[in-house]
């Protein structure tokens, strides 16, 4: 199995060459088609397995081909809300590896520093949104994060976020985004807990344990 057969867009293809990725790792394989077509996804999968490019490339693909016309502000389209301020920068990591040949802008804003340097980054416009969820939720009261046009929403690590006492964070900010959206679930554990929040976010899941 090559990266070619997943229908992705050359500069994405480009990019996962420049990394030396050669195969997808089989969450990719499964999930990739998956958040393609637009379906919501429940991912059970560690840190490890590739699951961060798992959802990373078809988002980005999807806002790609959805790109309005460039000269509109651009709004936050994609959010992925993750525990910690480490995970938040790698996956910010990513997503600047995989969409380096694409013209498609993301931040990443978490709690622990001055909020300076990230208001000043949102009022730039960006599509993509990674965040934690207390310095999201405390800069969406502010009014400097805007998820009115949002349409694609990853839960990540959910079992940790869970454990970090997250839950009600969670729960505000399901509130505030569009029903409307896609959704995409992950945690590397399964407990009912897990279960019952994920059926509170998803619409017809398909699941995919790695
Ligand atoms: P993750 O599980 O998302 O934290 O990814 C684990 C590591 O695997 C990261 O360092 C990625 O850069 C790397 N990686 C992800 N997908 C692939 C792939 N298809 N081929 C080689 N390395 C990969």
């Amino acid at each position: 199995m090559t990266f070619d057969k997943l229908d992705l867009i050359e500069p994405i293809l480009n990019a996962l060459s420049h990394e030396g990725y050669t195969q997808p790792t089989p969450i990719q394989e499964i999930s990739i088609p998956i958040v393609l077509k637009g379906h919501d996804l429940l991912g059970c999968a560690q840190t490890g397995t590739g699951k961060t490019a798992a959802f990373a490339i078809p988002i980005l693909q999807l806002l790609q081909l959805n790109k309005g016309a460039e000269r509109a502000p651009r709004k936050i389209k994609a959010l992925i809300v993750t525990p910690t301020r480490e995970l938040a920068i790698q996956i910010g990591e990513s997503f600047a590896a995989y969409g380096r040949f694409m013209n498609l802008r993301h931040t990443v804003i978490f709690g622990g520093v001055p909020q300076g340097a990230q208001v000043g980054a949102l009022k730039m416009g960006v599509d993509i949104l990674i965040a934690t969820p207390g310095r999201l939720l405390d800069l969406q009261t502010q009014g400097y994060v805007k998820l009115n046009e949002l349409s694609i929403f990853v839960l990540d690590e959910a079992d940790r976020m869970l454990d970090m006492g997250f839950i009600h964070d969670v729960k505000k900010l399901i509130k505030i985004i569009p029903a409307k959206r896609q959704s995409l679930f992950f945690s590397a554990t399964m407990p009912e807990s897990i279960r019952v929040l994920a059926g509170s976010i998803l619409t017809n899941p398909e699941e995919v344990a790695v």
